[in-house]
């Protein structure tokens, strides 16, 4: 057995380096039974530790390097101190023991002696480095304080406490000597082992300039991170010891040091025997649990929704009940009842706050439960949406019920679900990585590229330059999952021009292949939430931001890795301007009936999409035209049809084609699946069945084929099955094609029809419920088009965007009025002029004009009334805020015009040139 123990990965920011799986391939290469993971203050890289040995066949030993203080102060950093779980036990020690430290950071969590006592078991402690309390006694000549403090470890820990012993010289001379010697007497004094660690902070040797970079990157001196990590790689098996002879043969004579070193060497095995292999993988997935109901309590209550649900939507029929019933029936077998109703009870909780909620996306739109218990608005019967997309018996996967919020409200929805379920839901990390801009802008400073310190201008700018095409190079390589093909940005064709600036600019090229993709800093995934059975810090550490809100320290795939359950809360700004129309309108929701409208479908059909939802592109358009779009089918299939894969395979043409008058072979047995797409596979639902019941294959064999579909090009798709086919020996294809004339196909037809499964299709529920979004905004565009673009004006996204938004309302017949300051608001308005409702622009619509003048305005004129003249408006607004600039720019724009017939005659000029501009 072997072990490397005391190790950094690159989640020791600005210090580790290194990724899990490139150090776990590592350690087994070298020949380690074992590799520990214990990262300065954070637990964030245990999942990935984890994963990465199991893969290797190792065993991984989790732990951290945490500081610790023998007694507590506020705002002092604290000494190093390792912990290792042995168990789950330990590991959910580790977690409490974080979390608690958390509530007294500084900087990191803090450890005292009450928190050791409180959580140790399953527990191993090491000393840790020279930067631990006791190695810094010994530098500091405090043997008394060293002694107490190991007393008090050994009292905690027994057995389970290890002393460090690091053969490695630090950059102060003779240092670490000196602290080794004095850990090794201590250990006796106390009766406790040594181990040797390498406490290494990178994988492989030739990695140092690199690691160099990065901490000149963050300011550190060269000098110091020299001597004391440029020997911190991984040491291949017996380098410890021979470095610990080495070091201190001087000390304890050639045969004692040779002795102790295979000592330590001894006990690091028994340490390492300890250790759980799988410590992570006893974390079963449990389901949370609404409250404290029972599982017969939670089936009633569901059971209740549901129907409650359809007779509220007046759809208490035996065609939806019946329907229910069978999806109630594989929900409860499957074991989600509680995540519906937990899903339910934050929707309808936003829904009765007028938080604007989405109708539903992604594939619960095929749930007929999930809209009787109004958590979409997605009628799955009426749309024709095929429930085993979404579950089925054989699918465990947990449900993805994922659904969109007004961008502005929707933390509301997350700090209203972590504080219904305490103790059991925190919010998620996501980890910053090192990506081209920001990796190339850093190594740029401490490479010779500076471009501020610089100087003369002209070097900054050249330097400018010349990481911009530094950055435009290394981007050609970019591969299609995000990573760098390192092999051929450094010896492809670009070899040598990678070799004249490495050679000018101190291996930047080289430098950034080596940090690109590692992690930089933790952040926060904007809608992640997740919830556990039970206390969370069983599953994961937790960590806060400065207003207390509670992270997990781990990100969404690492927590998918360990069984917990998520739940997305997104945030869609087109729910905002929705949500805000409905208000102007004076409706609380949408009427779904609207779908079928005619003058709605006829504008999409005439391609009158500007400013309409997922439409806006030219090939929307185009489709729409093509396929003459005439019922909410089309509008669902154009928003399906619209994306690379299917444009570049033709298949709205073969749609169109079909639907105005091809001929459709209604015999085959494709005819059931395709109707409603005129014979086209347009969705995954169709590719489905047609695998199951006309291919003859498994259901998990359809999703195989599904997943492939998804990569959207045919070529990658006929890849991946290929690549299934040598693997398992069952080619897809051939079973397809053979039942498929078993069950009444011809070879031709069959061939034909396996093809058009591999275009890429789209899952039909989520092109539903966005299409419903679509619909409501077409809606009011039609019905309420001063409402409509008064909203859109309002929330476009820049100065281009507004600019057509207002030639776009002038087109509509919408009558614009220039900014004003006796009409105008700082944004745009709606106000009533001869009893008809017109968008007034806002004083800020006039480049230059601030917040704070053009409200100082509108405050004056709502106080004291209406400006009379020029005079009366310098008399009462001219000042600091509404300084000389600003008179002339409103004054120059027209919004000082007291003549109100002059003004009149601006504002239809104004709309006359709009106007005719749109037509163009
Ligand atoms: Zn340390
Ligand atoms: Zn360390």
């Amino acid at each position: 057995m072997s072990c490397d123990l005391h190790r950094h990965t690159e989640f020791s920011r600005f210090d580790g380096f290194g990724k899990a799986h490139n150090l776990a391939k590592l350690a087994k290469e070298l020949g380690y039974t074992a590799l520990g993971v214990s990262d300065h203050g954070n637990t964030n890289g245990l999942v990935q530790m984890h994963d990465a040995c199991q893969r290797v066949g190792i065993k991984p030993i989790l732990g951290v390097e945490g500081y610790f203080l023998p007694v507590y102060k506020a705002q002092e950093r604290g000494y190093h101190l390792c912990l290792f779980a042995k168990d789950l036990v330990g590991y959910r020690n580790l977690n409490a023991l974080q979390f608690e430290g958390e509530k007294q950071k500084y900087y990191n969590p803090i450890w005292t002696f009450e928190l050791l006592e409180k959580y140790h078991e399953g527990l191993i402690c090491s000393t840790a480095c020279i930067a631990g309390y006791s190695a810094q006694c010994i530098v500091n000549d405090k043997m008394p304080q060293a002694r107490k403090y190991m007393q008090k470890l050994k009292d905690i820990f027994g057995d389970d406490l290890y002393v460090e012993v690091q053969p490695y010289v630090v950059s102060e001379a003779g240092v670490q000597e000196k602290v080794n010697i004095g850990m090794i007497e201590l250990a006796e004094e106390f009766d406790i082992k040594c181990i040797l660690t390498s406490d290494s902070h990178r994988g492989e040797k030739d990695e140092f300039d690199t690691y160099l970079k990065m901490h000149t990157m963050n300011n550190h001196d060269e000098a110091w991170v020299r001597g004391t990590y440029e020997e911190r790689y991984m040491p291949p098996l017996m380098e410890m010891e021979k470095r610990f002879y080495k070091m201190h043969r001087g000390d304890y004579g050639d045969k004692q040091a040779k002795k102790m070193a295979l000592e330590m060497q001894a006990n690091m095995e028994e340490l390492e025997a300890k250790v759980e292999q799988d410590i992570l993988g006893q974390l079963k997935l449990q389901l949370p649990k609404i409250g404290e109901l029972s599982d017969e309590d939670s089936w009633n209550e569901i059971v209740r929704q549901v129907k409650a649900g359809l007779k509220k939507r007046g759809q208490y029929t035996k065609e939806y009940i019946q329907r229910c019933k069978e999806e109630l029936d594989v929900i409860k077998k499957n074991g989600f009842v509680d995540y519906f109703l937990i899903v339910a009870d934050y929707v309808n909780w936003a829904k009765d706050r007028d938080i604007c909620v989405g109708p539903g996306r992604g594939s619960v739109c095929n749930c007929l439960v999930a809209y009787a218990m109004y958590i979409t608005e997605v009628d799955s019967i009426r749309f024709g949406l095929d429930f085993r997309r979404f579950m089925r018996y054989d699918k465990k996967a947990i449900p993805d019920i994922d659904l969109d919020f007004e961008m502005d409200r929707r933390g509301e929805v997350i700090d209203y679900v972590i504080g219904k379920y305490p103790g059991q839901s925190a919010r998620v990390s996501s980890y910053g990585l090192y990506q081209v801009d920001n990796t190339i802008n850093s190594l740029a400073k401490v490479c010779g590229l500076d471009t501020d310190k610089t100087v003369d201008d002209h070097e900054a700018k050249t330097n400018k330059d010349t990481i911009k095409e530094i950055k435009a190079l290394v981007r050609k390589y970019k591969l299609e999952d995000g990573s760098i093909d390192d092999d051929a940005l450094l010896n492809g064709a670009d070899a040598d021009q990678v070799r004249v600036w490495n050679k000018k600019y101190d291996n930047i090229i080289t430098h950034f292949c080596k940090l690109f993709g590692k992690v930089q800093f933790i952040g926060t995934h904007s809608a992640g939430v997740v919830l556990t059975s039970g206390d969370i810090l069983q599953y994961t550490s937790i960590r806060l931001d400065k207003e207390g809100n509670l992270y997990s320290t781990y990100n969404l795939e690492d927590l998918n890795d360990i069984n917990i359950v998520k739940f997305d809360i997104l945030g869609l700004k087109t729910m905002q301007s929705i949500g805000e129309c409905r208000k102007l309108v004076g409706v609380k929701e949408f009427d779904i009936n609207l779908v079928d409208d005619q003058k709605l479908l006829q504008a999409f059909r005439e391609g009158n999409t500007c400013g309409i939802f997922q439409f806006e592109k030219a090939t929307a358009k185009r489709i729409f035209d093509e396929i003459q779009c005439d019922c909410f089918e089309d509008v669902v299939a154009t928003c399906a049809m619209n994306r690379p894969g299917p444009l570049g395979q033709g298949m709205p043409e073969q749609y169109a084609e079909n639907k105005l008058g091809g001929a459709i072979d209604q015999d085959t047995s494709t005819y059931q699946y395709t109707k409603a797409t005129y014979g086209t596979v347009v969705y995954q639902e169709q590719l489905l069945l047609i695998c199951v019941f006309v291919g003859g294959l498994e259901w998990f064999e359809a999703d195989l084929v599904l997943k492939a579909n998804k990569h959207g090009f045919k070529e990658r798709a006929v890849a991946i099955l290929n690549k299934y086919a040598e693997d398992n020996g069952v080619d897809l294809h051939k079973k397809f094609v053979k039942n498929a004339v078993k069950n009444g196909m011809t070879k031709e037809q069959a061939e034909g029809t396996w093809n058009s499964l591999l275009v890429y299709s789209f899952n039909k529920g989520h092109a539903a419920g966005y299409c419903i979004i679509s619909m409501e905004e077409m809606y009011y565009k039609i019905y309420y088009p001063q409402f409509f673009w008064y909203v859109k004006i309002k929330y476009a996204r820049n100065d281009t965007e507004k600019v057509e938004f207002n030639n776009e309302a002038a087109k509509d017949g919408e009558v614009i009025f220039l900014p004003h300051v006796n009409y105008s608001k700082p944004h745009v308005s709606i106000r009533k002029v001869d009893g008809e409702e017109v968008l007034q622009q806002g004083l800020m619509d006039i480049k230059g004009i601030g917040e704070k003048a053009a409200t100082a305005i509108r405050m004056e004129r709502e106080k004291n009334g209406v400006f009379t003249s020029f005079d009366d408006f310098l008399d009462r607004c001219a000042g600091r805020v509404v300084h000389k600039g600003v008179v002339n720019l409103l004054s120059e724009q027209g919004a000082l015009e007291f003549n109100k017939k002059m003004y009149i005659k601006r504002v239809t000029a104004y709309n006359t040139a709009l106007y005719s501009r749109a037509r163009r």
